[in-house]
């Protein structure tokens, strides 16, 4: 029986980030992950340059069924003090759009700067680990089992950092519900979130000819809106705008998008009548849009027409299915390709100080696995390195 201060399940952003406060404050720390490589999501996040966080973050960036929960381990660690640990560690960055940060060369930077603070921290990261069952003994300790009893571990404070469900083939695992089962947390709802929506067969049909095509649009659910690109794929729609709005989306919804959020486009076909009343209405919508594009949405009579014999009506139908298309996806791609999990353990469980859990002492949940979830825009992992952070001064 191996024994150590604290143990944590999944070295994940979140994990490593609170093994290495751990360990910095003298305790013996032990890390164990199923997957055959730390920090799988840290290397193929971002497009392998790891989005790691944003200048501009804030509670309004996250979803959960309680939205202050996050506001104080986001005020704790911010974006300032990971940059800060960046910069220390001189890795080259960039900002993108909407105050998006990046590794300028390669997401293992970042992955090689937590390495190389475990490392000083005294941790230890022990992968091909699963753990299979928990119990909790006398004076709040916990007993650990892994590959079906081989290997055991005792701890003083255990760390629940496994993360949500999506790319299951990147380790990821429903053992952190599980586990808040057991100690009688509650759980919200869990689905896909960041993910691409498919299609209905006939807007499938209708949308093939499009696969490829990326615009600037405006994607509304409700009251919530983001302003991104969309891209029409052979399975769907994908694109940031559409990944933003799929958090916010349930099964039968429809959604609304302004292909066109630059141009009120009723007056500019009244003004294009006036100046050139002879074009016909196609060539007016070509200089905005793709040509496959605007065949896809309007009839090829219509679209021949001079603007001249084109009645206000017409134009408004243009407008209106131009700017307010609206569209029910079929559903999501799923946890295949999803990029987070909406849902997870209830965080009214939860201390937001410490992310202990109230009612099982030494018991602590950090990271995706928790009913936070952010926006695009490195701010997933914002909460997993402030989660973990803020855990690791209590563990
Ligand atoms: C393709 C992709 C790209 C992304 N890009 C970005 C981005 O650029 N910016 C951003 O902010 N967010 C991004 N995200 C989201 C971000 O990666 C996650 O929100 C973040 O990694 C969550 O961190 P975590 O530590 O909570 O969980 P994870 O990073 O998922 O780590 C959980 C770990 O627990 C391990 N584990 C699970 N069960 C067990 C068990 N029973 N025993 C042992 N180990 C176990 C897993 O193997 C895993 O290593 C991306 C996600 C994906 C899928």
């Amino acid at each position: 029986m191996e024994k150590w201060d604290v143990i944590i399940i999944g070295a994940g952003a979140a994990g490593m980030m609170c093994a290495i406060e751990a360990g910095k404050r003298g305790r013996s720390v032990l890390v164990l992950d199923q997957s055959k490589k730390a920090g799988n999501k840290i290397r193929m996040s971002g497009g392998g340059r790891c989005n790691f966080t944003n200048y501009d973050v804030s509670a309004d960036n996250y979803l959960g069924d309680n939205p202050h929960f996050c506001k104080s381990a986001l005020s704790r660690f911010t974006q300032w003090d990971f940059l800060a640990m960046v910069e220390r560690y001189k890795i080259p960055f960039h900002e993108r759009e909407h105050g998006q940060l990046f590794c300028n060369d390669s997401a293992k930077d970042i992955l090689n700067m937590l390495f190389a603070e475990c490392h000083q921290a005294g941790v230890e990261i022990r992968l091909n680990s699963t753990v299979d069952t928990i119990e909790q003994q006398a004076g709040n300790h916990f007993r650990l089992n892994s590959r079906r009893g081989h290997d055991q571990f005792h701890c003083q404070s255990l760390v629940v950092a496994t993360g949500g469900l999506s790319i299951p083939t990147m380790g990821s695992s429903p053992f952190g519900y599980q586990i808040a089962e057991q100690f009688g947390l509650k759980l919200k709802p869990t689905r896909a979130g960041l993910v691409p929506f498919t299609l209905q067969p006939a807007d499938k049909q209708r949308f093939a000819a499009l696969s490829g095509i990326a615009i600037d649009c405006l994607v509304s659910h409700h009251h919530t809106s983001f302003r991104e690109n969309i891209l029409f794929t052979h399975r769907g729609l994908s694109g940031p705008a559409v990944l933003q709005i799929s958090n916010y989306w349930q099964p039968g919804e429809l959604i609304e998008i302004d292909l066109l959020p630059e141009l009120d486009l009723l007056a500019h076909l009244k003004q294009a009548q006036q100046t050139h009343p002879q074009q016909q209405i196609k060539t007016v919508l070509q200089h905005q849009l793709p040509k496959r594009l605007i065949a896809a949405f309007l009839d090829e009579k219509l679209l021949e027409q001079p603007l001249a014999n084109s009645r206000f009506e017409q134009f408004e139908t243009i407008a209106n299915q131009l700017k307010q298309w609206q569209i029910k996806p079929n559903g999501t791609e799923g946890y295949r390709t999803a990029e987070v999990t909406l849902g997870g353990v209830d965080t009214d469980d939860i201390s937001s100080k410490t992310l202990e859990a109230k009612q099982a002492k030494g018991l602590y949940f950090i990271g995706e696995v928790l009913d936070v979830t952010g926006w695009l825009g490195g701010y997933n992992f914002q909460w997993a390195w402030a989660s973990g952070w803020c855990a690791g001064q209590y563990v």
